[in-house]
């Protein structure tokens, strides 16, 4: 049994242990801040942080962010210049989404470079959430979007290729480790709101009429402004049955980082495919803090973190296999 004696050195310790925390000053908040998957994130940072840091809102920031990356014909998975489906289509998936909750994507969409700018549209000034296909595009082009052809020569020449390499391909799914480009930013404004944007072409050479996980609100993207922001590159197909992004979140507010955050994420997804050695799956995150985090599963991913004090710059996310 317990003595007195213990006992009251032990409430002793608890006080005392009380009064250390109490007296442990409160972390300052690192803001404003973005993150973005892959090298072409440091070009969108660029975007965003010239609004972010104006004290421009966190959902202006993302969306002219990711437009970047939408707009550079080099980026060749999301946008203009995004690698087609296997029947030569360029099909493009966005959504993005604010500190109070509200959302907007589009799926399947034809024919318009910025989707993501169709996704915040949909958003703002229709009662839905998400639009696909045709109608997506009807609403784009009666809302003053152009209709422009997305395919560049050095897509076709790609596709092109793929398609004499790979004769059958479309009865098994393209295991690519490499060309998982999708562009997903998360962000935190100088008031402390937090939004998020994530948009792709989608896996190349994928079926026609495939939609992957990045227009999915909790999959490839979500925010809740009390805890923090995920996004999610990589084989979208798992990452949508684990509601990766949402997941990532939700790891947040019980307590984990960021970093720790993506990672236990990361291993649900694992643990859920036995075939997970052969395709990537990647998160990033931040919290209300400004902290930030990102972990895959294959070696290779890299993120772009852009704040005050460091500047813009590329973060290598550990992965499950480690590189060689
Ligand atoms: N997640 C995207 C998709 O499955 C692909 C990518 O990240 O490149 O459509």
């Amino acid at each position: 049994m317990i003595s007195r004696r213990q006992l009251m050195g032990a409430t002793a310790m608890v006080a005392a242990g009380q009064i250390t925390a109490r007296a442990q000053p409160k972390p300052t908040p690192v803001r404003p801040l973005v993150v973005s998957t892959w090298r072409h994130g440091l070009a969108a940072n660029e975007a965003a942080w010239k609004i972010l840091s104006k004290g421009g809102r966190a959902l202006d920031a993302v969306e002219a962010g990711v437009r970047e990356s939408e707009s550079d014909p080099k980026v060749g998975s999301v946008g203009l210049g995004g690698l087609p489906d296997a029947s030569g289509q360029v099909t493009l998936d966005a959504c993005i989404m604010d500190e109070n909750g509200d959302c907007g994507s589009v799926a399947y969409l034809k024919g318009i470079e910025n989707p993501i700018s169709v996704a915040r549209l949909v958003m703002e000034n229709t009662p839905h959430v998400m639009m696909v296909g045709e109608g997506a595009k009807q609403f784009a082009l009666a809302n003053g979007f152009k209709e422009k052809a997305l395919l560049t020569p050095e897509s076709i020449k790609q596709w092109e290729k793929w398609k004499v390499e790979h004769p059958d391909a479309v009865k098994h799914r393209e295991v690519n480790i490499e060309n998982h480009d999708t562009i997903g930013m998360v962000s935190i404004d100088t008031k402390g709101n937090l939004s998020g944007a994530c948009t792709t072409s989608g896996l190349a050479w994928k079926l026609p009429g495939r939609v992957g996980d990045s227009p999915i609100i909790g999959a490839g993207l979500y925010v809740d402004n009390e805890v923090g922001a995920a996004s999610a590159t990589g084989v979208g197909e798992a990452v949508i049955r684990a509601v990766g992004s949402f997941l990532v979140v939700e790891l947040m507010r019980q307590g984990n980082s960021p970093q720790d955050a993506c990672r236990l994420a990361t291993e649900r997804v694992i643990a859920k495919n036995p075939d997970w050695k052969e395709f990537q799956v990647g998160f990033i995150a931040i919290d209300k803090l400004g902290r930030s985090g990102g972990y895959c599963i294959q070696p290779g991913f890299d993120y772009a973190v852009y704040d005050k004090q460091m500047g813009n710059r590329m973060v290598t996310a550990p992965s499950r296999i480690p590189a060689k």
